[in-house]
Order: structure tokens, then sequence, then C-alpha cells
């Protein structure tokens, strides 16, 4: 079966945010709640020209490596699904806050408001459905967010590169 995750291409993000307002709207998140994250990292300069890199950080799903915020659940409320999706339920959270702490790419967001946590699903409700994640369809003006199986994803970002670099 094939495995699922957002690959980004964080070299090529233009830091629009288009992708945690697609987000928002899709998934109705509370205010000051994002499941996707853009954060500036640094201006460099770059052939005489300031360059700015940023980084877009959710749940790495397929590509987390031995998904921790499953076994610190004390109720179960993530889950794995045979694709890779990790799947956070969040009205069986009991609001432990044990699994932001467990999440090695801080992924998952305390919404004190409700005394849950959250993260993104990887919009399991559209891609159950043949659709794209909200983030992932065709929003992100540099086109950088990619959906699919990173082992099939990774190559075409890189030979992406390979054509930046030429410029
Ligand atoms: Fe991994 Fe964090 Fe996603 Fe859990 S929330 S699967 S720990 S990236």
């Amino acid at each position: 079966m094939k495995q699922l995750a957002l690959i980004v291409d964080h070299e090529a993000c233009w830091g629009c945010l288009a992708c945690e307002v697609a987000c928002k709207q899709e998934n109705n998140a509370d205010p000051g709640i994002k499941f996707i994250r853009v954060t500036e990292e640094a201006v460099r300069e770059k052939n005489g020209k300031p360059f700015f890199s940023f980084n877009v950080n959710a749940c790495r799903h397929s590509e987390c490596e031995g998904i921790p915020c499953v076994d610190v659940c004390p109720t179960d409320a993530i889950a794995v699904r045979g694709d890779g999706i990790v799947v956070m339920d969040t009205n069986e959270c009991v609001g432990c806050n044990l699994c932001p702490l467990s999440c090695p790419y801080d992924a998952i967001v305390i919404n004190e408001n409700e005394s849950v946590t959250q993260k993104c699903n990887l919009c399991y409700h559209r891609v159950d459905n043949g659709l794209l994640p909200a983030c992932a369809d065709n929003v992100c003006l540099a086109h950088c967010i990619y959906f699919g199986d990173p082992r099939d994803v990774r190559p075409r970002i890189e030979s992406r590169r390979m054509v930046r670099e030429r410029l």
C-alpha cells in the first residue's frame, strides 16, 4: 500500500501562508490554532540578492520515525492508518499534553480553550474521497507542498531543485 505524507520542498517556499489559510478554512481551526505553520528561518544573501528561507511544519505522518505520539497517548486517541496517515481523534483526548512533548517536530498544538491537543490529520476526510489535502490542493503559490508517497515525490523535488540550481 502507498504510504502517504505531505512532503515540502522547503527551499522553494515563498512564505505566502496560503497553506495556513487553506488549512484553517478546511478544518475550522480555532483562532491561534494552526495545524500547518510557516516560519521565517533566515535571510541570507544569494547571488547578491536577499534570500528568505522558510520552514513549513506539520505532522510528518508516514515519514515520522517511530510515531511516538501514538505510544504516549493514554486513551488511544491517536492511531496510524494502513496508508500511514496519523489521525488524532480529539473526542478521545483527555488533554494530558503528553503527545506534544513526544513529537520531535513540534507538530501538535495545545488548544487551551477546548482542553485538547490537535494536529494535522492530513485532511483524511478529503483524501478518502479522492481529493488532495487542502494545503496541497494547488493553493501554494510556490507549488512547494506535495502529497503522496514520499518515495515517489522526493525524486521530483530533487529534480526541481537541480533545475533551480542551474538558473
Ligand atoms: Fe510524528 Fe509528531 Fe506526527 Fe505524531 S504528531 S506522527 S510524533 S510528527
